[in-house]
């Protein structure tokens, strides 16, 4: 049974409310999503429980690289960016759409400070194993202008330029979460913990509560982990049980403008005026602008985009590009909560990114920290720290299977090929094609036959990427849709306002999902809502 089909999930909720499982995860971030695969690689047999939509936490709000941070190297954090480094290579062979390498441009103000990025890079290299193609270049006068036109050379006449990963945080979630059900794991959205059910002192089981009809139900199993990101204390709390260490969040924000107001050809590390680092990443039409790093008090809310910290994210664009972006210049933007783990007289900033698993008396494993990057490995540890608690014995596991690609991961060459092979077969425009090789890797010549028309008047989304968001992916909303699926809200500046296209949406689900008028309704206002959400800042 594809478990992952919104139209199976009534089934898929008597399966959680029937079977008895070895291990229940809480949270469909990154994460989840990892432990739920690699637990399912195992031979566990495994449910994951997400509150919400997947990804729709801290995992889709990141600043989508998937790397080693030359700033940790800079504060010492060997670990981190060993680990970072060589990982990316892990997740390029697992889903090479997921996680496209890419030039990353540092320019620099002076030969010192070209020198510094130089050194730092080449340490960052040797921890990483890089490959001989993928190793660093300097570039200054003519070259460095010819490479990226848009940066102000009087200011940066040299330029550090090395390999990072480009990832889309989303998909990715949603990729390990369709391994971890194509191997006999179970997955939920829209599907809340909201209590542990216990025998004497241990924990037995989880009860949950269905966000679409309210539905409650209880999942036995033999032991719980915890996944729940910036929550991970609230789950800790209905154990009763307090964390060994505290947690801190960590609020960054992104904001993102239409390529033609920035128009970058690579990817820029700039640096603000606090230190920190500022990325501009072009992808698609868009580029996205971030982040900030600022401890946040708040406990359920999810965080807004704050006036004062968009300002931020202009200055050092104006500085390196001498381009003067103004609110009205962005067409969306997204906050994210770092989970990270306190550290006695340390700000945001300097906490290290390393990740850690507690397990509690009442056998409720918990992991928390760590980096989207790492999350392979994360969940490797993870699985094994849970294993060793309940003497559980799994099978160890072939390169084979540890080496299955990701689903979409299965395609030879590079995304170039991919997307031009894709343009032949189907006659759609390069852009189109470039951006479901992108988004879909081989499985996008799937979505293509199901339907390659254009849906709404100017519409950039295929129509049967709703088909298959909602038979393959589990959408239950447009905003699912449009914001996690096909990413039209963060990669489509031309579409945030395209109401035809939402329109269409809302028919399509409707037909898919037997919707009546006023539940349509109540979707588009959700999804305008959403949208005028994310510009608020400018109001
Ligand atoms: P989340 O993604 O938040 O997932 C937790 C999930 O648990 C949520 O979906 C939530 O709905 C669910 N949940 C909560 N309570 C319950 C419940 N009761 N029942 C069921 N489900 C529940 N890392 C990188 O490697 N590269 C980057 O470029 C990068 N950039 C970043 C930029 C920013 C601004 C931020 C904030 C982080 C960035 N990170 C980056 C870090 C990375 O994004 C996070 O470490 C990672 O996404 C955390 O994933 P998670 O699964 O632990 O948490």
């Amino acid at each position: 049974m594809e478990c992952l089909d919104t139209l199976q999930r009534e089934s898929t909720l008597s399966e959680l409310e029937n079977g008895h499982f070895d291990l229940i995860i809480i949270g469909g971030g990154i994460t989840g999503a990892g432990v739920l695969r690699e637990a399912a690689l195992r031979g566990l047999k495994c449910a994951l429980l997400e509150a919400d939509d997947f990804a729709c936490g801290t995992s889709s709000k990141s600043t989508k690289l998937i790397h080693g941070g030359l700033r940790y190297l800079a504060m010492g954090h060997i670990h981190v960016v060993r680990e970072g480094a060589r990982e990316r290579k892990r997740v390029h062979q697992l889903a090479p759409h997921l996680a496209e390498p890419k030039w990353l441009m540092v320019p620099a103000r002076n030969q010192l400070e070209a020198w510094k990025y130089q050194i730092g890079v080449t340490l960052y290299e040797h921890l990483g194993l890089v490959d001989p193609e993928h190793l660093h270049f300097n570039l200054s006068g003519q070259a460095l202008h010819d490479f990226e036109p848009t940066l102000n050379i009087d200011n940066f006449p040299k330029a550090c330029v090395y390999r990072e990963y480009l990832t889309d945080d989303a998909r990715l979630v949603l990729a390990n979460i369709r391994a971890g059900v194509e191997l006999g794991g179970v997955a939920v959205n829209q599907l809340k913990v909201v209590g542990l059910v216990r025998e004497g002192n241990k924990i037995v089981g989880v009860k949950s509560r269905c966000g679409l009809t309210g539905r409650e139900l209880v999942t036995r199993c033999q032991g719980v982990i915890n996944a729940a990101g910036p929550w991970v204390e609230q789950i800790c709390a209905l154990d009763d049980t307090p964390m060994p260490k505290n947690m801190v969040l960590s609020k960054g924000v992104h904001v993102a403008v239409a390529r033609e107001k920035l128009p970058l050809r690579h990817m820029v590390f700039t640096v603000a005026e606090d230190g920190r680092p500022v990325f501009a990443i072009p992808r698609g039409e868009s580029v996205y602008i971030g982040t900030t790093d600022s401890t946040y008090p708040g406990v359920n809310i999810w965080p807004e985009v704050l006036p004062a910290e968009v300002q931020y994210l202009f200055r050092p664009i104006e500085k390196y590009f001498g381009v003067k972006l103004d609110f009205d210049d962005c067409f969306t933007s997204w906050a994210g909560l770092r989970p990270l783990i306190s550290q006695a007289g340390k700000s945001t900033k300097e906490i290290s990114r390393k990740d850690e698993v507690w397990v509690a008396p009442s056998g409720l494993v918990t992991v928390a920290g760590g980096k989207l990057t790492g999350y392979r490995k994360m969940a490797e540890d993870t699985v094994s720290r849970f294993c060793s608690h309940f003497n559980i014995e799994t099978r160890p596991l072939t390169d084979d299977q540890q080496n299955r690609p990701l689903p979409g991961g299965d395609f030879a060459g590079d995304l170039a090929s991919l997307a031009c092979s894709l343009m032949s077969k189907f006659s759609i425009t390069g852009v189109q094609s470039e951006r479901m090789a992108r988004l879909y890797g081989s499985e996008a010549i799937e979505i293509l036959n199901l339907d390659a028309s254009l849906l709404g008047a100017g519409g950039e989304l295929i129509a049967g990427e709703v088909d298959w968001a909602v038979g393959k992916e589990a959408a239950c909303s447009i905003e699912d849709i449009f914001y996690r699926r096909a990413r039209l809200a963060i990669d489509c500046p031309n579409q945030v306002e395209n109401q035809q296209l939402i329109n269409a949406i809302a028919s399509r689900m409707s037909e898919k999902l037997g919707w009546d008028a006023t539940k349509q309704q109540l979707e588009l206002d959700r999804i305008h809502q959403r949208l005028s959400l994310d510009l608020a800042f400018s109001a």
